[in-house]
This record gives structure tokens, C-alpha cells and sequence, in this order.
């Protein structure tokens, strides 16, 4: 890429980057799990970046599936691949949960595709199973080049050449809860979401005196619970890692009736966690 080329990253971006060459290295970015908004643009920054440095850059598509199946599943990826991507919700290169990921077996014939096509960088888009799933890939990874060896599939060179696998976890997440990372990829714009929802019923509740319960997303986790309750002003709140007490269904009915009766009725929404 020459120097006047717009595709160039700027200022201090562009020194930090004079001394990172990819050159000679192949990179599998794949998106797994549950899809999350901005998963998009975190496999375009991969894509563009790794171009950039001149590595390789593979798609792997439906997650870890792709990664079992191999074959057309794993694909070269280009800079005007991810063109137009960075707005768009879901994941272009589609995400999957694999049961055959789970198994060794799996992983070994995981491991084989990715060795075909010469990838020992991996960079993984998924929420806590997805990394958990990647950071077993990677301590097995040894493990898994050596039996590949045993059973004829690769040579010993191949062992020594593709020694480690690097591996790298962007959390692709809306519900928040991985340690060590302020807010997830996709837990914005689920929040963004959810305001939308409670404030299109707000006028209906306000219009019928009503009350609404809202199930929000969050399986077993309650961020989005608690900060929708605080962003909409809920009056009553349900979060898995603070199960309600004893009684709570008399003390709910008390303050919600409280709420009713004040002459110009406050809207009683209860951002609810449900499993
Ligand atoms: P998320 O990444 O959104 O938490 P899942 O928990 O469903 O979603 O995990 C996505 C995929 O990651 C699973 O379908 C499986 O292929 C892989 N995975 C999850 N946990 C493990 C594990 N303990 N070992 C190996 N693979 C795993």
C-alpha cells in the first residue's frame, strides 16, 4: 500500500503500525454464539487490518461449524469484502452454535482445516462460550498437531512449523458479563433497543393507567435488566443475581398500587428477568 493511498491509516495509528508486519501470517476471524450488533464491524477491522500488514485474511463462516466442516466454509477474505458492513446488524459471515466444537474430535478436524490453509491466528467474535471454547482450542493445540501427525494427516515438519496457535477474543456480547472489558460488543445498541420498546408502550401504560412487566434480554445476567430499570425509571426490578425475597409478590402489589393512585398516574414498568 503506498503512502498516498487514502486506505492508509493517519498519524499516530499509521506509526504505530510501521512495525507490525503480518507478512506470511493467515488469519481465521469468525463470529459465534449469540449475534450482537457491531459484531460487523469488529470482523471489518480485522479484515481491513490484517490486509493492512499484509497478512492473510480468512473468513470462517458460521462459526465454529465452518471451522469442523472446512471446505468452502473458510474462505479468503478481500478489503471490499467487508465494504458497507460497518451499520448493518447480525454478522455477515453468519455465527452458529456447534455441538461438535464441544468434542475433541471436533476440534481435531478443526484444527486440520485451519492447518490446510496454513492459519495460526485466530480471532474469535463471541460471548463467554465462544472464548471458553477458543482458549480450550488453544491449550489442546499441541495436543491436537501431534495426534493429526500420528494419524498421517500432517507431516512433522508442519508440527514444529505451526507450533502455536494465537488466538485472539473480542467479546461479542450484549448481555455485559465478561470480566476485563467495560461494555461488550452489541450491549449499546441492545440498550438503545429496549428504551426504544419502553418508550413506544410508555403512552399506552400513561393512556390506560396500566401496568407493563418487560422481559428484557439478559439470560443470566442482569445488566441490561438493571439499567433499562434505571434508564426508564421502572418502579420494580428482577435480577438473577438478586432473586426477589420472600413476600415480594404482596410488597409489588403494594407500591404498584401506591403508583396508580397518585392523580396524574406515574407509569409502573417492571424490567423483568426471566430465564
Ligand atoms: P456465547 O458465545 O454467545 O456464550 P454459547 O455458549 O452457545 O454462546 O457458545 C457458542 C459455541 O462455542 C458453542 O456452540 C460451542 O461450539 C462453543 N463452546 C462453548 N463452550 C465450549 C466449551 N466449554 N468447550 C468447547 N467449545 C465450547
Amino acid at each position: 500500500m503506498d503512502a498516498d493511498d487514502s486506505r492508509a491509516p493517519k498519524g499516530s495509528l499509521r506509526k504505530f503500525l510501521e512495525h507490525l508486519s503480518g507478512a506470511g501470517k493467515a488469519i481465521g476471524v469468525l463470529t459465534s454464539g449469540g449475534d450482537a450488533q457491531g459484531m460487523n464491524a469488529a470482523v471489518r477491522a480485522v479484515v481491513r487490518m490484517g490486509i493492512y500488514v499484509g497478512a492473510k485474511v480468512y473468513f470462517i463462516y458460521e462459526g465454529y461449524q465452518g471451522m469442523v466442516d472446512g471446505g468452502s466454509n473458510i474462505a479468503e477474505a478481500d478489503w471490499e469484502s467487508v465494504s458497507s458492513i460497518l451499520q448493518v446488524g447480525g454478522t455477515i459471515i453468519g455465527s452458529a452454535r456447534c455441538q461438535a466444537f464441544r468434542t475433541r474430535e471436533g476440534r481435531l478436524k478443526a484444527a486440520c482445516n485451519l492447518l490446510q490453509r496454513g492459519i495460526t491466528n485466530l480471532c474469535v467474535i463471541g460471548g463467554d462460550g465462544s472464548l471458553t471454547g477458543a482458549n480450550l482450542f488453544r491449550k489442546e493445540w499441541s495436543g491436537l498437531l501431534e495426534e493429526l501427525a500420528r494419524n498421517g494427516q500432517i507431516d512433522k515438519e508442519a508440527v514444529q512449523k505451526y507450533a502455536y496457535l494465537n488466538v485472539v477474543g473480542m467479546v461479542g456480547s450484549i448481555d455485559n458479563d465478561f470480566c476485563g472489558t467495560d461494555m461488550t460488543i452489541g450491549t449499546d445498541s441492545a440498550l438503545h433497543r429496549i428504551i426504544e420498546v419502553v418508550d413506544a408502550i410508555m403512552t399506552t401504560a400513561q393512556s390506560h393507567q396500566r401496568t407493563f412487566v418487560l422481559e428484557v434480554m439478559g439470560r443470566h445476567c442482569g445488566y441490561l435488566a438493571l439499567v433499562s430499570a434505571l434508564a426508564c425509571g421502572a418502579d420494580w426490578v428482577f435480577l438473577p443475581e438478586s432473586p426477589p425475597e420472600e413476600g415480594w409478590e404482596e410488597q409489588m402489589c403494594v407500591k404498584l398500587s401506591e403508583v396508580m393512585r397518585v392523580p396524574w398516574p406515574l407509569i409502573a414498568v417492571v424490567a423483568m428477568f426471566l430465564s
